[in-house]
């Protein structure tokens, strides 16, 4: 509010500047016309303020020499694009903040840091670990016996964080991916696939919700280098896509769509390219957090209203439920609190997968680990994309339309969730889930013995 006051009062000084300017202009060019123009264009009292020390447009101007005129006009220059390089940085530092401001919260949302658990999906693993004395590997350890994750080598070629997937491990993501878009089209119920680009301008990542840089001011998003000639050009930055979401929700930047089209359902594969500076400790291990990796995602463009965005939401969550129920993962579903929200999402529920290899109940850690992510982001992106609304009715006004985003499937950790769960250390195997088999040559097992 401060700031814009202050850009307020900045382009009151420009537009009065501005005239005193055009009136000294005047005089220089037609000496005669000042006479006529006072007449015409009013006295001190209805012009606008001015900056201290400026006199209003036409004061004095009929006394003045040639010479002081001259002078004038070259000092109102220099005053004005001083004031014109105040206002670009207030509009700077206004456009900072308003892009710092969260979305509002859902009523659905707990308060706090504690999440509320809405469901579970297949086995519970209480029951799996209990139940049997089978062996827990860790995924970093299976995909090495069976040669299907190879990281140090991806060490030399790229550093840590990258990963080669070897032979099944590689097939596996594919059918991952095929199986997802298999799913999530399969019911008719309008999906349409796109397949995005990595690389988008930094602004659309911004507008979206993702900034550059976290609240600890770690590097989040890998911005691209920009050439000197790109840059004088004035060229916007362009940053590499940390999900789908940002090129899906981009298509219809500067766009007016029509309340009778929507909702518009679409669902993207893409390679997703994420910084995660200052992420440490057990997550880091394996596929768990790399910086790149592929991910199915679906977004969707529904009325500005509570129950119909809700059941586009419920049916983002009915398809992650049903991929990952398909696969055997013993899952469970969560409302996620508000210090979980990031800056878009309104409402966001995850899916938790349990892996076996990250319980250590002394530790505090169950083994549950995220999956899936879906957010009603509200007008929070639509906004800032100027992505309007034509309303069906023609007395009705131009809105916003809001959007619902959420993983169909993200393959790192499925995949180690996969190998944790599937894992049989006696034959040395990963079972495959049999809805994958139809993109794995019909194979039940993985292994050095398969
Ligand atoms: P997000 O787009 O951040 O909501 O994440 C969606 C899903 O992508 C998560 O539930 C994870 O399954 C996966 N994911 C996010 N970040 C990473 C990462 N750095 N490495 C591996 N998978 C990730």
């Amino acid at each position: 509010i401060k700031l814009f006051a202050q850009w307020q009062a900045r382009q009151k000084d420009g537009r009065s500047m501005r005239e005193r300017s055009n009136a000294l202009r005047r005089q220089i060019a037609n000496p005669s016309s000042i006479q006529h123009e006072d007449e015409d264009e009013g006295t001190d009292s209805t012009s606008p303020s001015k900056p201290p020390g400026t006199p209003s447009a036409q004061e004095n101007i009929k006394n003045m020499t040639k010479e002081e005129l001259i002078e004038e006009a070259r000092v109102i220059k220099d005053q004005l694009s001083s004031i014109e390089e105040d206002e670009a940085r207030l509009e700077t530092q206004m456009a900072e903040l308003a892009l710092a401001i969260p979305n509002l919260t859902s009523l659905e949302t707990p308060r706090g840091h504690e999440p509320r658990i809405l469901s579970f999906i297949n086995e519970h693993p209480d029951s799996i670990t209990s139940s049997s004395d089978r062996v827990w590997r860790s995924h970093v350890h299976i995909g090495s016996e069976l040669g299907l994750l190879d990281f140090a080598g991806a060490a030399t070629t790229s550093g840590w964080g990258w990963y080669y997937l070897l032979d099944e491990g590689a097939q596996l993501e594919q059918a991952l991916v095929s199986y997802a878009l298999a799913v999530v089209t399969k019911h008719g119920l309008g999906w349409r696939q796109v397949a995005p680009p990595s690389i988008v301008y930094s602004h659309i990542a911004a507008a979206c919700g993702f900034q550059p840089r976290d609240q600890n001011g770690e590097q989040q998003v890998y911005t691209l280098a920009q050439s000197a000639a790109d840059a004088q050009r004035g060229r916007p930055e362009l940053c590499l896509a940390g999900t789908a979401e940002i090129p899906l929700a981009g298509m219809k930047a500067d766009s007016v769509l029509d309340e009778a089209d929507l909702p518009l359902k679409r669902v993207g594969v893409s390679r997703c390219y994420r910084a995660e500076a200052g992420a440490r400790g057990v997550d880091t291990k394996g596929l768990y957090r790399v910086h790149e990796f592929t991910k199915v995602e679906m977004f969707a463009w529904t009325p500005p209203d509570d129950s119909a965005t809700a059941q586009i939401f419920d049916e983002m969550l009915d398809l992650q439920t049903e991929i990952l129920g398909g696969l055997g993962l013993p899952c469970r579903v969560l409302e996620m609190p508000t210090a979980d929200l990031g800056a878009s999402a309104f409402r966001k529920c995850d899916i938790e997968a349990f892996f076996p290899s990250r319980r250590n109940l002394d530790r505090g850690d169950d083994g549950w680990g995220e999956v899936t992510s879906a957010s009603i982001c509200t007008d929070y992106q639509t906004r800032r994309l100027a992505t309007r609304l034509r309303p069906a009715s023609s007395s009705g006004k131009m809105t916003y339309p809001w959007t619902v985003n959420g993983t169909a499937l993200a393959v790192p950790r499925v995949l180690a969730a996969l190998l944790e769960n599937g894992w049989d250390e006696s034959e040395m195997t990963v079972a495959i889930p049999e809805c994958l088999r139809p993109w794995m040559d019909g194979k039940e097992k993985i292994g050095l013995k398969h």
